[in-house]
């Protein structure tokens, strides 16, 4: 299975990271709406908008998955960092409690697995779970991030 993503998406309407993850520059927490945020529509400072929102790409935006897989339409956004051949996370966050329980989010676990990279999911309200399949390199970058406390936004916080 390639761990290679060349496409490029656009957002559209969907916000979906802006609730569900972390920005430090903010003081915004996971799993709470950013106040800059328009639901459905997009940023309300998308000029100034802080520098690790610019970097912040989620998996499907880099081309995974279907078109109907966007994160507004699943609920649930993964991130990609690094890879498997240096070492890398495959990070699977829920907007609301139960999705990652579905036959969509348990796909997306096996689809990391498989890479295999380190995977991290995070179920809403929970301890993240971490999950190191046979083979997967942990990077030491990977290991810091643990440390420092997860979900993530990008890899400015490893
Ligand atoms: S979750 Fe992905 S597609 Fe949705 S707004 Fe964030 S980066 Fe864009
Ligand atoms: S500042 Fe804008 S892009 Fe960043 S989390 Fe808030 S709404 Fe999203």
């Amino acid at each position: 299975m390639s761990d290679t993503i060349t496409t490029r998406r656009s957002c559209g309407g969907c916000t979906t990271c802006c609730k569900t993850l972390g920005v430090d520059a903010l003081d915004k927490k996971e799993g709470e709406e950013c106040r800059y945020c328009d639901t459905g529509k997009g940023c309300k400072i998308y000029a100034s908008r802080p520098q690790i929102c610019i970097n912040y790409a989620c998996d499907w935006l880099n081309g995974a998955g279907t078109e109907d897989e966007r994160p507004d339409k699943t609920g649930i956004v993964v991130t990609r960092v690094g890879n498997r051949t240096t070492g890398g996370l495959y990070q699977i966050v829920e907007s609301e409690p139960g999705l990652l329980a579905s036959p969509y989010g348990k796909r997306l676990v096996n689809k990391g697995l498989a890479l295999p990279m380190v995977v991290c999911y995070c179920e809403k309200g929970e301890p993240p779970h971490l999950i190191i399949p046979s083979g997967a390199i942990v990077h030491r970058r990977v290991l810091r991030f643990m440390m420092n406390g997860m979900p993530y936004r990008n890899e400015d916080r490893v």
